[in-house]
């Protein structure tokens, strides 16, 4: 991990306090995305931890952002893993617990092969793991294989990281 891309984050990423709930402390990386060097220095870094995949899966919905820019610098295809009530059926879907609240995680079942591909999962933050175990559940339900995952900020007393061992996670900020 670049230790510029890290302190750049720190500058730019905002806290809000109480939000979604109270307790909760909630990391804003809006300002880190829609900064022109924030943006392309993350997109690098992620990049650079993407050895061996073969098409990139960003998760809804700063994860689509992350996921794309990413997919096009590697030059693979990018899979958009949606929150669930949005795809049209077929799809594999997986529920699981957010550190507020539950959700559900959807892909394609049809017009997408994923047998055998090597995904690279890409989302904003790491917090409890539950969001990319959940999303590594389902490209294992559709047949590919997840070579790793890359995050722009890690919550490390969340303990994600071992939740998702032996899982390769890159992490570009943590705290
Ligand atoms: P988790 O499943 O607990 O690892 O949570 C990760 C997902 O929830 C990410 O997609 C984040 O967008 C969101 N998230 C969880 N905690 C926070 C937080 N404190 N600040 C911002 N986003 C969060």
């Amino acid at each position: 991990m670049s230790g510029d891309v890290s302190s750049l984050i720190a500058s730019l990423m905002r806290e809000v306090p109480d939000f979604p709930e109270p307790g909760i402390q909630f990391k804003d990386l809006t300002p880190v995305l829609a900064d022109a060097r924030g943006l392309a220095e993350i997109t690098d870094a992620m990049a650079e931890s993407a050895a061996g995949a073969d098409l990139v899966a960003g998760i809804d919905a700063r994860g689509f952002l992350l996921g794309a820019a990413v997919a096009l610098k590697l030059g693979t295809g990018v899979l958009a893993i949606r929150k669930g009530g949005k795809l049209p059926p077929p799809v594999l879907s997986e529920t699981y617990a957010l550190e507020y609240g539950t959700a559900t995680l959807e892909i394609p079942a049809d017009g997408v092969d994923l047998t055998n591909r090597s995904v690279l999962i890409v989302d904003d933050v790491l917090a409890t793991g539950g969001t990319v175990s959940a999303a590594v559940r389902l490209l294992d339900q559709a047949g590919a294989t997840v070579t790793g995952a890359a995050v722009l900020l890690e919550l490390t007393d969340l303990n994600g990281r071992e939740v998702l061992t032996p899982l390769p996670v890159t992490s570009l900020h943590r705290v």
